[in-house]
Formats: C-alpha cells, structure tokens, sequence
C-alpha cells in the first residue's frame, strides 16, 4: 500500500480560474500552499495584467438559472464555496439573466484575497518543471508556457498532449425535425449511427453564401499559423471554392434519401455523440463563427431548422491531456497519485467548468494528504458530470466539453422528462456526495 505522504505542503501551478479556487480550497483547511503564477515576468499571449484569475475573453460566466446546465453547476459550486462566485457576486455587473462581472474588479478582488490569505505563498516564478515527489496541482490552463509544456510531456508522453481545440457544434436530438432528414451512413442505408441532412443545389449555394458572409471571431495573431489541414474551420475550406465543401465535409458521396431515391446534392452528417443518442454532433463543423452567426447560419440547414445547440462549435489554441487515458476520475495521473491536474489543461471548457474542477481537485488532494479514498460527485449532477465525461475511455477521439444536459447520466428515463428528472435527481445526489464527504472537512 502507497505510504501516508509526510507534507502538509501542496504546489499549486497557475493562478487562473482552477488555481486559484484549488489554493484557496487547500489554504481554508489549514494546508500550506506554495502558489506558483510566472505572469507578469512571463506573459501569455492573450492575459494582459499581472492579476489572479484574469478573465482573457469575455466577461462573462453564462447563465446563473437553476433550470439550466450553467445554473446547476454553478449551484454546486456555491454549495462548494467557491471564491471565484464569491467575488463574482460582489463584482457583478447588470446582465440580464446572465452572471457578467466587471473584470478588472474581479480579478482585482480575487488577487488581494489571495495575498491576503494565509497559509497561501504566491511566489510570482514560471515553473519549468515537475518534482513527482512534491504534491503538486498542475492547473496552468490553455497557454501553458513552452518550457513546461514540454516537461509535462514526460509525465503524459507526447500523444497525450494536444495543442488545439477544434470543436464541432453539438445539437439536442429532440430539437432535430426529422420529417427532413434520414438515417444511415455512407453505403450502408440501414445503419443508425449517423443522421443525414440533405441539401438541394440551391440551398447548399445559399449556405455557403450565408457562411462565407457570416461573423467570425478573429484569431489572435499567435493562433493565425497554427490551423492543420486536417482539421480546418469549414468556412475556411468553403471560402477555396464554392463547391469545395460538396467535395468535403458534406459531400454526398455513398448516401441515397430514400424519400426521393437520389443523391443529394450535399449532405451534412450528424453523427451520436452519446450511447443515449440525445445529443448529436456536427460532423466536420469545426468553425469560428461567432456563437449567433452559427446558430443563424446552421439553422438553414434541413432538420436543423429550430436546433438547439448544447455547444457551439470553436476553433482555438488550448493545450490539454488526453484525459480520459491519463487522468483518474480524482484528478490524479494514472502513474502518479501526487500529481493531480485541474482548469481547462483537463479538458474542460470554460471559465466556470475550470474553477468548478479547481474546487474538485483541492477536495481530491485534501484526500491524498490524509490517505483516505476520494471519488467525485456523480455524473448526475453537474460536476461529476464534467469529471466523468473527461475521464471516460469511451470518449474517443477527446475533445474539450463544456456543462450541458446532455453529458448528465440519468439511467432509464424518457426523454419527454427528461430535463425535470435531471435537475430532481441533481439535487438529490450532490446533496448525499456532499453529506459523503463530511470526513474532508467539506463544509
Ligand atoms: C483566447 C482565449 C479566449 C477564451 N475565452 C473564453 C470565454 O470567453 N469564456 C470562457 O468561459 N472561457 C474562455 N476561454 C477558456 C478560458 O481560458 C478558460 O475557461 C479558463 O481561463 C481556464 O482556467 P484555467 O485556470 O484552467 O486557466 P487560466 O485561467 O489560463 O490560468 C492558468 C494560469 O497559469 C499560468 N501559467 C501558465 N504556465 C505557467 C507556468 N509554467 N508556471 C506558472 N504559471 C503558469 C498562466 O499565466 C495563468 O495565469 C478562453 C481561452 C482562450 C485561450
């Protein structure tokens, strides 16, 4: 059996999101915590100041309403304590329905707590290097420096890191019209694994019209020559040629609608992203339009008329593990228990999704220092859903998710409630996880 580490002393690399949340987890039951940030000697290229938890897009969190996925994970969250929604409610700036903060304030406020707070050191250093021998949190998010990408590799090994996200849009399956689309995949009609959306010639041109003209998010100019041929945004193929996409990603190749008993002219493939099948992914969609213009352009798309999207697609520099073959479901790698990971490097997308596993990852070390077991929450709440996604040998190829309804297991219940039983059955669940973990110190 592993011996009881003989430390009271945890490392914490990066004073992001995950970082912070896990440092402060740590400091609030007593463990000394050397925090380690490299800004503002070393910078990232999108982080602007020398500020904890800086925010380097949006300002906001997305929704805070308990009937939605954001809102049930940030509902965990609270009954976790977390600091970053601390601050954020303190910080808050008027945004309809949704939590947005004002960013300076909130980073600001999250950088004094922390300096502030004892026993926390922040020690302003760019770590270059892991000593497996130190417990140690590894949550330098996705613009971890050079240098430790590069020691990182000799603990994950070099396939096991990935350097860009290049997400295709997910869709409910229940938003689908499917009076518009068929069943089967290329050259075998009786097959159930793909949804097919066929295109006639003119709405396939009016399409690649809409997409070549909609909104894009600019890239930064460290991601502008790092696009692979492989896995290029599709409005970048369209905008090579008019028919390069018929040619492509949709093309109709081995696909016959039997509602006509022809070829179409183009087809867009859904493909299950679930065993459920209530969720479907967009194959060969990864883009950067802006999150409206591909809920507008998409929706032209037979079947997909009044989709609704559960993740939008994305295209952007993010470094992280191939988690659900490295990663055990307490955050720890496979060979090493000491070393746990935390924020987006795990595979999680988003500002809140990364604080939430900063929070998860604290619990999880807390556990290791005290050698007792620790296993998350279940995947029927909104944390243990995020943990259990990332971390499932099934999910393959990975890539990053965010929290929505459709990563959260629920066995054996019909999809007509299947909304209500999930947030029933959240409720639930965390509340006994939590009545679980009292022997951490949780509360
Ligand atoms: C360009 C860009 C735009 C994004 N926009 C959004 C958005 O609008 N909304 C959203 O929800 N999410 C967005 N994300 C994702 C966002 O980065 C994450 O959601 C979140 O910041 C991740 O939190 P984290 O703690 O894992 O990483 P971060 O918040 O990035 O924190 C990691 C920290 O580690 C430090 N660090 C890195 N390497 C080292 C090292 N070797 N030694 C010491 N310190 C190190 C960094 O300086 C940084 O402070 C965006 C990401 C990128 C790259």
């Amino acid at each position: 059996m592993r011996k009881k580490p003989k430390t009271n002393r945890v490392r914490v690399i990066g004073g992001g999101l995950a970082g912070v949340e896990a440092a402060y987890h740590l400091a609030s039951r007593g463990i000394e915590v050397d925090l380690l940030e490299m800004r503002p000697s070393t910078m990232t290229d999108a982080h602007k100041t020398p500020l904890l938890a800086e925010l380097v897009c949006s300002n906001s969190f997305k929704g805070d309403d308990p009937h939605t996925a954001h809102g049930l994970l940030k509902k965990e969250m609270r009954a976790l304590n977390s600091v970053v929604l601390k601050v954020a409610d303190r910080t808050r700036v008027p945004a309809g329905k949704a939590l947005a903060v004002d960013r300076y304030a909130f980073a600001n406020h999250i950088t004094q707590l922390v300096e502030s707070q004892g026993p926390i050191n922040l020690i302003r250093e760019e770590v270059k290097g892991i000593d497996t021998d130190i417990p140690t949190i590894i949550a330098t998010g996705p613009l971890t420096s050079d240098a430790f990408t590069k020691d990182l590799t000799s603990l994950t090994g070099r396939d096991r890191l990935y350097f860009y996200d290049a997400i295709s849009p997910i869709v409910d399956a229940d938003s689908i019209t499917m009076d518009h689309v068929f069943f089967g995949s290329r050259w075998s009609p009786q097959s159930k694994d793909y949804l097919n959306c066929p295109m006639d010639k003119e709405q396939y041109y009016a399409f690649i019209d809409a997409l070549l003209a909609a909104d894009k998010v600019k890239p930064h100019a460290f991601e502008k020559k790092e696009l692979f041929e492989g896995c290029l945004p599709i409005e970048v193929i369209a905008s090579r040629g008019r028919d390069s996409l018929a040619f492509g990603p949709v093309r109709p190749i081995g696909l016959i609608d039997p509602r006509t008993g022809k070829r179409p002219f183009a087809i867009v493939q859904l493909r299950k992203e679930n065993l459920k099948g209530d969720a479907y992914n967009m194959v060969g969609f990864q883009t950067r339009l802006t999150y409206p213009a591909q809920q507008r352009v998409f929706q032209m798309i037979p079947g997909l008329g009044s989709v609704k999207f559960l993740r939008f697609g994305s295209v952007h520099r993010n470094t992280f593990i191939d988690s659900p073959r490295i990663l055990k479901k307490d955050l720890s790698l496979v060979k090493y228990p000491g070393v746990k990971l935390a924020g987006q490097i795990i595979g999680v997308e988003g500002y809140m999704e990364s604080a939430a596993t900063g929070i998860i990852v604290a619990l999880s070390m807390l556990a290791y220092l005290k050698d007792i077991p620790f296993s998350p929450p279940p995947p029927s709440t909104a944390i243990g859903a995020l943990i259990h996604y990332i971390t499932d040998p099934n999910v393959e190829p990975f890539q990053p998710m965010n929290i929505n309804f459709g990563i959260m297991e629920i066995p054996g219940v019909a999809k007509s409630i299947k909304k209500r039983s999930i947030i029933e059955r959240e409720s639930y669940t965390f509340r006994q996880w939590v009545d679980s973990q009292i022997q951490l110190n949780l509360k």
